[in-house]
Order: structure tokens, then sequence, then C-alpha cells
């Protein structure tokens, strides 16, 4: 008699991102209670489920984490580009913001790019924004994992009059049993917030076991305007703040020198790539090949939409291991599986999930992604590795499954009418043109 489970995954090439990076082929995966119950030879008949997936032909890879996003900025898409960081932020997007973020707009924005991340495999998105119920309740809807946080933004430093993380951790207690959304605090920048804001972080972020997600040294002036305040490059001032005794990750770090790095590889912190990103706003690009050689762990993300413009790791993943190699001069620099892990197990573990997802194996969260290769672009196929990242993109994603949910199958979304987000989409549109 064969045992039930809730889901089977039968067939196609299973490229585990385990350890061994073991690929398996001939098996199926069995899926219970939102995790992997079993690997096992597909002709044996030991599983049983209502719902079955044919991946015959394909390949079956853990789902993406995407380790740095604004979720809600999907509708500031191409509403202002071509512009300098300061100029796009304070002319553009922060007035935006003020006048139109409450609990719809960003619900439904969110809504939007969660609908977007599903379609392009990813799985998990590590965000900071404003408004977090909206966030939590529209990516959750959707079944995205998400980390969700608020930008804090405190540069009068008010942290010891006003205490910081209530709202977090009333939020964090209300979700605690919805297995899609965690939390995590997310100081904005060292020159959006105050040191008394920072060093609370630092204590919460012990006191209540929480990542810390930050912005560090995207623009080349801030590592010099944080000599000027406060006597030290921003690695070795949030060092000594605390914040590095605690998981953290941080997006772009761009303008990080040698011994900043050695800080960040010696404690729990990981560097959020953003490189499509940086490239459009110009901020410059990030030192991968001295990260790597420091030992500081490495993720890839997309940004929000707005500076990017677009959700899309496939894509991050193809131009940030060719754009390294032409700066190094070495085609051997990142090869494609060290840039699927970039995505999957490195990007579990930036986030302190290492244990719970980002990889293919029993016991591990059922999140994963299934990708057609029965097409004339994925033939003839040596290497899937190699086919990912530079052969391959998102559009490939036949099917996406989050925590053993279906959330994707056949290239339809399951818990939402694309039509829909689409028809809203316009309708902001016309609200956004009129506040500009
Ligand atoms: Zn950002």
């Amino acid at each position: 008699m064969s045992i039930k489970c809730d889901l089977i995954i039968q067939g196609g090439s299973i490229l585990t991102m385990d350890n061994w990076m073991s690929i398996l082929e001939n098996q199926s995966i069995a899926i219970a209670g939102g995790r992997i119950l079993d690997i096992y030879p597909q002709n044996q008949d030991i599983y049983e489920a209502e719902e079955l997936i044919d991946a015959t032909g394909c390949l079956v890879i853990p789902g993406l984490i995407n380790t740095h996003s604004h979720i809600p900025m999907t509708y500031f898409r191409g509403l202002a580009d071509d512009l300098p960081l300061d100029i796009w932020l304070n002319k553009y997007i922060w007035p935006l913001e003020a006048k139109l973020i409450n609990h719809d707009f960003v619900y439904d924005a969110s809504l939007h790019g969660a609908a977007e991340m599903i379609k392009h495999g990813i799985v998990l998105t590590n965000d900071m924004y404003f408004q977090m119920r909206a966030i939590a309740d529209a990516c959750s809807s959707l079944g995205l994992r998400v980390i969700v946080s608020e930008a804090m933004i405190d540069a009068k430093d008010t942290a010891a009059k006003h205490p910081i993380g209530t709202k977090l951790l009333e939020l964090k207690e209300e979700f605690r049993d919805n297995e899609l959304v965690s939390f995590s605090l997310a100081p904005h920048a060292i020159y959006t917030c105050g040191t008394q804001t920072l060093a609370r972080v630092a204590e919460l972020a012990q006191e209540h076991n929480l990542l810390i997600h930050s912005h560090l040294s995207e623009a080349e002036a801030e590592p010099y305007n944080c000599l000027k305040e406060h006597g030290m490059r921003p690695v070795h001032y949030l060092k000594s703040l605390g914040i590095l005794e605690s998981k953290a990750v941080f997006a772009h770090g761009i303008w990080v020198d040698n011994a900043e790095m050695e800080l960040l590889a010696e404690s729990e912190a990981s560097i959020a790539l953003c490189t499509d990103s940086n490239l459009k706003l110009s901020s410059g690009i990030a030192p991968i090949k001295a990260y790597r050689d420091a030992g500081v762990n490495l993720a890839l993300a997309t940004d929000g939409v707005a500076s990017n413009n677009n959700l899309d790791l496939f894509a991050e993943m193809d131009f940030t291991a060719k754009l390294h190699k032409a700066i190094n001069r070495d085609p051997s620099f990142l090869r494609a599986e060290e840039m699927l892990r970039m995505v999957t197990i490195d990007a579990a573990r930036a986030l302190g999930l290492e244990d719970q997802t980002g990889s293919l194996e029993q016991g591990k969260a059922a999140d994963l992604i299934i990708i057609d290769t029965e097409n004339l672009e994925s033939q003839p196929l040596y290497n899937p590795y190699s086919h990912l990242v530079y052969a391959i993109g998102a559009h490939s994603v036949r099917d996406t499954v989050i925590n053993g949910r279906v959330v994707m199958r056949d290239r339809k979304l399951t818990k939402v009418s694309e039509q829909d987000l689409i028809a809203r989409a316009k309708d902001y549109k016309a609200k956004l043109i009129k506040e500009l």
C-alpha cells in the first residue's frame, strides 16, 4: 500500500543545490505538509497524492530567493528613468510616496509585484517598505513567502523617546501561524537613521532573534560622510553599534574597502548584490572578486522595480556573471553553478534560512520551480547550470510551488487573475500621472 502525500513532482532533472550539488535523474519528489517528504526513484509507487505534476523533460530546481526588494514600488516602474539617484529619489519617488502610500495602494502594488515574482520563479522575497500588514497580506494571499520589514527613517534619532519595533513585534505575534510571513528589522541606511536608532535595532535583533536588513554604501559619498560624521567607515560604524552581532543582510555594498570586507566576513552578514539597479542608477559596481576573496557570503537581488525595472533574478544572474568576467578579464570567474547558488542556497543563508529552504532536500520546505526545456532555446542541453544562467529566461518557468502549494501551473497563476492585476495597474497609472 502506498503512502499518502499532498503533491508529487514526477521525473525531470532535479538540481538539488545541496552541499554536493547533486543532480538526480528519474526521481520523484513527494510533498506533504509543505515539506519535502522524500525524493525517490520515479518507477517506484511508494507514494500517492491527489495532485501530480509531470516534470518529464524539465529541470526541477529550488525556487529563487530575492534578498532585497521594495515590492510595493511596482506601480512606479518606468515612471521616472534615466535620472541621478538623488533627483530620482528627491523629485519623484519620495514626494509620490508621501502622497500615495496607504494600505490600499501598498496592498494592490504588492499583489502585482508578488504575482510578477511568482511568474519569474521567485518563491521568497526579503522586502523593505512601509505598511507591513498590507505587504504581508498581499504576498501571502498569492502564496509567496515574504520577509516583511518597515523601512526605519529616523534622521532625528528619536529612538530614545519613541520606542521602535513595537508594531513589528505585534505583527510578528499576529502572523505567528502564517508559515509564509516572517519579519525583519530594517533601518533604511546609516544616513537616514541616527546612532541611537541603530543601536536600539542591534539590541532588538539580539533580544528577538531578528534578521537585520539595510542598505549599505550604495552611493560613493556614503563612506566619506560617515568618516566625517563618525570618524570611521560605514561597516566599522555598524560594528561599533552592535549591528554585526546579529544576522544581517546589506543591499548594494558597492563602496566597501578591504578592512570593511574582513569585518563582514567575520560576522554573519551577507551582501545582497543589486547589479541591474546599480548600473541603471549609475551607482557603481560592487567588488565581487574582493568580497569572495575575503569570504563574504553573496546573494543576488532585484532591488525595487522602479530602479531595475523588472523582478527577474535570471537576468541578474546572467549579466552579473558576464559583467564581472569582463571586469576581471577572466571567463572562468563566477561560474554558472556559483551564480545559481547566489539565488538559492547562498541567498537562503543570507537570510538565515538555509536550514529551511534554498535546496531540494528531505525535510526542507517544498519551495521549487519547474523549468520547461522542451523548446528551441533550451536544446541541446549539455549543462543545466549554464542554460539556467546564460540561455533560459524567466519566461521558461512553467510551474512554481511554494510551501507545497502550486501557485503557478502551466504559467497560469492559481490564486489571482492576471487580467485583473493588469487592469488595476492601468487604473493606478492614471492616478499617478495626476499626482505628478
Ligand atoms: Zn533598496
